[in-house]
């Protein structure tokens, strides 16, 4: 039997969308692949980010990654010296293609940068409101409403997942784990199942466990038959400056029988939905925390399976 890998491809940039999602548009059809595009539609603010983590820590990852050649400077500059553009409204076209092409799409979020770097301080209207913007430009975009949600750097509060309970999406992508879960948090299980990323990403991996030569093999090695897996690419990184190794990374993953679908698709198949709590925790060459799945031992039945 076939092994399955959800494709999640996160789009957190103008220059990412602009460049890198049509590159990877052309690349998965190519492949006859299709994935899950998550977007930010706000402004983009990402050189904000990427210079607040100037500290020790990150300098090594930047020389480990070469952060500049992996980002461009454009985007290590973006939102530091004027307000960000609006990516939705600077280049909407990528993700009206996405759309078309049968990709399933998702809101990543309105202001990446904000989200990330305030989401344990902002209050239930706060939230709401960024998350309303993003859905409402995203929905006039791509002419329906999107599917999903993934939160920026796998970072979701309780009042978070309570704001985005009220929008309706089929699912949301906020953290890591290892199969499909409804998150508990408190004495609350929330309605909409959490499809977390199983893998891990490429710049935590190369200097870490790997380099670029040997990238793709150590990644084919983690994707393992009969699990759950979900893999995490950046439009920025596979769609841009690592297009070739991606590319190469489809064919080897093809010839050993592994094939990728949209996280909707796996999820459906997905007979059985645990309920799991949702914990804060930090992950090698990821700042500060992310959120993850925890056991909790109860079981309940997947809601899209039941009949209408
Ligand atoms: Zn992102």
């Amino acid at each position: 039997m076939q092994t399955q890998v959800g494709l999640r491809i996160d789009v957190d940039t103008l220059r990412g969308t602009r460049k890198g999602v049509p590159s990877l548009l052309a690349l998965l059809e190519r492949h006859r692949i299709k994935g899950t595009f998550f977007f930010s539609v706000g402004p983009d603010n990402m050189g904000r980010h990427l210079w607040r983590l100037v500290r020790p820590g990150f300098l090594i990852k930047m020389l480990r990654t070469k952060a500049a050649s992996l980002y461009g400077w454009d985007i290590l500059l973006r939102g530091t010296l004027w307000p960000g553009p609006v990516i939705g409204k600077k280049s909407p076209e990528p993700m009206r293609r996405a759309a078309t092409e049968g990709h399933e799409v998702g809101l990543h979020a309105w202001d990446h940068h904000r989200w990330q770097k305030e989401i344990e301080r902002m209050d239930p209207a706060t939230l709401t409101g960024e998350i309303r913007k993003g859905y409402e430009l995203l929905e006039k975009i791509i002419g329906r409403p999107p599917d999903c949600f993934a939160a920026p750097a796998w970072k979701v509060t309780p009042e978070g997942l309570s704001a985005l309970e009220q929008f309706p999406f089929r699912f949301e992508s906020n953290c890591r784990g290892e199969a499909p879960f409804y998150p508990v948090t408190g004495q609350r299980c929330h309605c909409h199942p959490q499809i977390p990323a199983t893998l891990p990403t490429y710049d935590e991996l190369v200097g870490r466990q790997c380099t670029p030569e040997t990238y793709n093999a150590h990644l084919l090695n983690l994707i393992q038959p009969g699990r759950f897996n979900v893999l995490t690419i950046h439009a920025e990184v596979e769609g841009i400056l690592c297009l070739n190794l991606f590319d190469n990374f489809l064919s080897q993953a093809g010839k050993r029988g592994i094939g990728f679908s949209p996280l909707g698709e796996i999820y459906a198949g997905t007979p059985e939905i645990k309920k799991s709590h949702l914990a804060q925790v930090t992950a090698a060459g990821r700042e500060g925390w992310i959120s993850c799945q925890a056991p909790l031992s109860e079981t309940c039945v997947n809601l899209e399976k039941l009949p209408q």
